[in-house]
């Protein structure tokens, strides 16, 4: 197994345990690894840490948000340097969670501007920087995860990763409120070559989602279906065992067990390790 999206302290937000008890849960239920993901911080030196400690395959990245300089290619350029395989698109500063009224670190401190982060089409003015990013990725083989950029953004990214030469596209958690897509939209980007995340927190955590309509999305996106626990809150079970409780809801839902288990495994340590 190999959970490609999970969070852990140090971080602004509480978590359920520091680095080496979320790497102490895995580790117990036998993963091959995971990706470690910080809204704030780049994960890059933990994740090679703990890698280095467990012998597990353990990834890290960085996320554009706003303390990493938004859309900013020096952040991305230092993160891949170091040996990081992923570059997350705004989440908690993207211009949807703002709107969403979703927690975001200037809330945390007052001080901070409330400025927000967007990719074309929604920010034309973006496009320079991102493509720089795009490039960096590019170079590096490493993985775009989308973030919570809108549908329109991740169109707009799986278009010119396509024309740097990507591989790796993870479409983070489409169907969760940001960016809130539907199953046919997800199908359409699916189609244009994106992976397509589903986390456990949507089953914990999401309001108005339910087992079935994430099995829609999960029938919307195939083969290219990937499953993340998205764990790390203080207030979900621990991220190995909330991933088995989406793949058994998933199962009981009337998705194919082994589409889930790969879905768990095999697809994403590809998109990340080889
Ligand atoms: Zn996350």
């Amino acid at each position: 197994m190999f959970d490609c999206h999970v969070h852990a302290a140090p971080d602004v937000l509480d978590r359920i345990g520091e680095d080496v008890d979320v790497l102490d849960h895995y580790w117990k239920s036998e993963f091959d690894g995971f990706v470690l993901k910080g809204h704030y911080e780049s994960t890059v030196g933990r994740a090679r840490a703990l890698a280095r400690m467990s012998g597990m395959n353990v990834v890290g990245g960085v996320t554009l948000n706003q303390a990493a300089g938004g859309i900013n290619p020096a952040s991305a350029a230092a993160a891949l340097i170091a040996g990081g395989r992923v570059v997350w698109m705004p989440t908690a500063d993207a211009h949807t969670q703002e709107t969403a009224g979703l927690p975001r670190l200037c809330d945390r401190e007052d001080r901070l501007e409330r400025t927000v982060f967007a990719v074309p089409p929604v920010e034309p003015a973006a496009a320079t920087a991102a493509e720089q990013v795009l490039a960096l990725i590019a170079d590096h083989d490493a993985v775009l995860a989308t973030g919570h950029l809108s549908g329109a953004e991740c169109a707009w990214l799986l278009d010119r990763a396509k024309y740097y030469g990507i591989r790796r596209v993870l479409l983070t958690h489409p169907s969760y409120t940001v960016p809130g897509l539907n199953p046919a939209q997800v199908r359409e980007l699916a189609d244009a070559g994106g992976f397509v995340e589903i986390t456990a927190y949507q089953l914990l955590h999401q309001p108005g989602c339910s087992a079935e309509m994430l099995a829609e999305v999960a029938r919307a996106a195939g083969s290219r279906l990937v499953l993340s626990s998205d764990a790390g809150q203080p207030d979900s079970p621990p991220p190995p065992e909330a991933l088995g409780q989406l793949i058994d809801a998933l199962a009981r839902a009337g998705v194919d067990r082994r589409t889930l288990a790969e879905a768990a495994s095999t697809v994403p340590a590809e998109l990340f390790l080889n």
